[in-house]
């Protein structure tokens, strides 16, 4: 389904597109105050940008460096093509463990892999151990945001999921009473597992070491009780130094919900006593991606989320909307790169502000490629009679000032003088769920030439 009538779903409930949008304002209000306390934040962003391309055009040779030193280090490492490979390793690895439980930190690249429901077909049971995405999970649903998954819920809903699903009892949304529950049947599928699987933030190519953030704890409780820890990580992770860390540690946490470093920023590096640690690296398209000069920076991208809270469209359409694991700015970029036709409307749900790009840690162009993507789609995928037609009619006028004077005139009398309900007619769509303005009497030119010539005068 495209974006926008899948958007018009999540639109229906008003009273929830207002709390969504507010939600994640005050999310990227946090990461203003936050940034502008940091002297340098500019540098710091142009510091992460130049790391990042800098480790996309040496992948080949960080990838293999990171091997070599997470193997010294005692690391079993898989590379896996694409999402079925890495959930036949990570099956793979389970069943030589006898692993029946798992307990999952959150990580974008299992949902991308869909592995959950790959496993449980095997009989396995996996927990998401991220509240968020417990949340999503028991409710059956996919994160609609990649660091905030349940940010469509409300907490009404949650008191109800969780009696539903964990026997609470009803306590009208009462956070801590939630959240308590939460923790304690978290704890016990914790000390109950017998894997835990953890993504990565950031692997360091010089140490074999990698980097988990959290702010519950989570991936930690998980990789420190089971025997056996397995990592999954994409090949776009990679940074060249530890050294790096300190520099994307301070952009990713201010960026993504405003503090100054992420409550748990987890070392792992080699296997504790009796301990087996695997690293799974991911390409799943990204190889492909890197090969489009025009989007390979996309891959700069550390999952911060910021692009998402900053969107006018995003805040207002719900991430579910995009029917994609990344929703948001972002995602659209990726998404059309893996299929362009099931993903043709997405780089159209975008205003082109360029808020995206002003808030980006790491300085991608996302409003740029966006608009590329249309480019590109537009040529490769039939778009639908009318827009054709629309456009090109629209081309016409305004390749032709004369015109473009004439159909102004037009519709500034038109929006002045017809009745509303030819105005807000059904062709209109933009008048379905809004008033047009009383059209101008003069154009935007005429005014400004008026005020020059009352400045000479
Ligand atoms: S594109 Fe930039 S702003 Fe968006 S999630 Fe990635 S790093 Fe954050």
């Amino acid at each position: 389904m495209s974006h926008s009538k899948l958007a018009s779903i999540f639109n229906k409930d008003e009273k929830r597109v207002d709390w969504h949008d507010k939600a994640l304002w005050f999310v990227r209000h946090k990461r203003d105050l936050s940034v502008h306390n940091v002297k340098g934040w500019e540098e710091l962003r142009n510091l992460g940008h130049g790391i990042k391309a800098h480790m996309l055009s040496n992948l080949d040779n960080y990838l293999i460096q990171f091997e070599e030193n997470a193997k010294k280090n005692g690391v079993q490492v898989h590379w896996a093509a694409d999402a079925d490979e890495h959930n036949k390793i990570v099956l793979q690895i389970l069943k030589e463990n006898n692993a029946k439980k798992i307990v999952k930190s959150k990580s974008m690249l299992t949902e991308e892999c869909h592995l959950n429901p790959c496993l449980e077909a095997d009989g396995i049971e996996v927990i998401d151990t991220d509240l968020g995405e417990r949340i999503v999970q028991l409710a059956k649903e996919t994160p609609s945001h990649i660091v905030l998954p349940a940010i469509h819920k409300n907490r009404h809903e949650v008191d109800e999921l969780f009696q539903e699903h964990l026997g609470t009892k009803p306590c009208d949304g009462d956070p801590q009473y939630l959240t308590g529950e939460a923790r304690k049947h978290l704890r016990t599928k914790f000390i109950q597992a017998d894997a835990a699987l953890t993504g990565v933030n950031f692997a360091v190519a010089d140490t074999g070491g990698f980097v988990v953030c959290t702010n519950e704890g989570n991936a930690d409780m998980g990789a420190h009780l089971a025997p056996v820890h397995i990592a999954s990580m994409g090949v776009e992770k990679i940074i060249p130094k530890q050294e790096h860390l300190g520099v994307f540690l301070r952009l990713l946490a201010r960026s993504a919900t405003g503090q100054p470093i992420t409550t748990y920023s987890s070392h792992f590096k080699k296997p504790r006593k009796g301990v087996k640690m695997h690293i799974v690296i991911v390409d799943n398209g990204r190889s492909e991606q890197l090969s489009r000069p025009d989007f390979r920076a996309s891959l700069h991208c550390i999952r911060c989320g910021a692009c998402m809270n900053t969107c006018p469209i995003y805040r207002r359409s719900g991430g579910h909307s995009y029917d994609a694991t990344i929703p948001g700015p972002i995602g659209s970029i990726l998404s059309p790169g893996k299929d362009l036709t099931k993903h043709s409307t997405l780089p159209f749900a975008s205003t082109l502000c360029g808020s995206c790009s002003d808030v980006c840690p790491v300085k991608i162009d996302i409003h740029s490629q966006l608009y590329k993507w249309r480019q590109i789609i537009t040529k490769e995928t039939p778009q639908p009679f009318v827009k054709k037609q629309a456009m090109k009619a629209m081309g016409n006028i305004f390749a032709h000032p004369n015109r473009f004077e004439t159909v102004g005139k037009i519709a500034r009398w038109s929006l002045r003088n017809l009745p509303k309900a030819m105005i807000n007619s059904k062709p209109n769509v933009w008048g379905h769920t809004r008033d047009l303005p009383l059209g101008p009497e003069k154009s935007f030119d005429q005014w400004f030439k008026d005020r020059e010539n009352d400045k000479k005068s």
